[in-house]
């Protein structure tokens, strides 16, 4: 929901003239993203995703046209593929992954928020977190995807046959409960399951050991990440990135689930420096939108519920 949001609000608080010209956000100028030019790009019919390899066996979907830049995961295996979280729902990510792989499909959300599980109803082998949260997103919502597609969301131009008033997250139906420690036998690739519970209560990270691959979900992603939401917990959150950062030294690369795929896995432990420092109160919050403000620690920041006035 709106993961680049501030950026348009200031531009058109600084421009208010801008707002009449329906005007390009800025999120959107900063597109392409400089770190793309490295990965290698892979072609497909559907020009409201880009897909990219960024490693062997791995394709980052990404979204780039709507604020959120939301990036999915499929994960291929020698027997079967998993695909981690299935985007905004707006295009048809499942064509997209029948072009990738021939291999049967299991889903997995790296979380339940929205813009993580927008085609999920799509899919018939899909696990889940055993968590109310979780299980209550499953019965879809309107509000959310709503959001989505307001003035300032979208860069470009909407998929083909695409219906904003209809624009919907559908229900879905959870096939199979996950766990924390759980391993997903792909053939060839085996992938762990961290909760890593914070961001939401039923937010997971994907380890792929042997490969030194960690999928972050929106525990990590290289943009301000939302600790806002009522669902968020603070502590949960401090004790999931400890647990992330100690596998630091076994990973060759980080992949979270929005706007660039790739980071290095020295921002593990520089993250639990972060938001330790956050929360001993050494770092000063800028504002942001109304009830929130940002906390920047060089290149990590955290979009966090404004203090309590005294
Ligand atoms: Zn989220």
């Amino acid at each position: 929901m709106h993961r680049n949001a501030i950026i348009l609000t200031l531009c058109i608080l600084q421009s208010p003239a801008l707002l009449a010209q329906a005007p390009i956000p800025d999120w959107c100028r900063a597109l392409p993203r400089p770190e793309y030019k490295t990965l290698e790009r892979v072609s497909i019919s559907d020009s409201w995703f880009e897909v990219y390899k960024p490693v062997p066996g791995v394709f980052a979907i990404y979204e780039p046209h709507q604020a959120e830049e939301t990036i999915s995961y499929l994960i291929v295996g020698e027997k079967r593929a998993l695909l981690f979280d299935s985007g905004m729902g707006m295009s048809d990510i499942k064509k997209v992954t029948a072009q990738l792989t021939e291999l049967p499909i299991v889903l997995l959300n790296s979380h339940t928020h929205n813009d993580h599980v927008g085609d999920n109803w799509e899919f018939s082998t899909i696990y889940g977190m055993d968590i109310d949260f979780t299980r209550q997103n499953a019965r879809g919502s309107r509000l959310d995807a709503q959001a989505e597609i307001t003035p300032g969301q979208i860069c470009g131009v909407l998929p083909k046959g695409f219906d904003s008033k209809a624009y919907a997250t559908r229900p879905w139906k959870i096939t199979a409960y996950t766990q924390d420690g759980e391993r997903f036998d792909l053939g060839g690739r085996t992938l762990e399951v961290i909760a890593t519970p914070g961001h939401t209560p039923d937010a997971i990270s994907l380890l792929d050991r042997a490969n030194g691959l960690l999928f972050t979900g929106d525990t990590y992603y290289p943009a301000p990440i939302w600790l806002f939401r009522p669902e968020t917990n603070l502590d949960d959150y401090a004790a999931s990135i400890l647990r992330l950062a100690a596998l630091a030294p076994k990973i060759k690369v980080v992949m979270g689930a929005h706007n660039i795929p790739v980071a290095s896995p020295t921002v593990l432990p520089r993250l639990v420096a972060a938001f330790n420092a956050v929360r001993a109160g050494k770092v000063q919050p800028s504002p942001d939108s109304p009830g929130k403000v940002l906390y920047k620690v060089d290149d990590i920041s955290f979009l966090m519920r404004a203090p309590a006035a005294h």
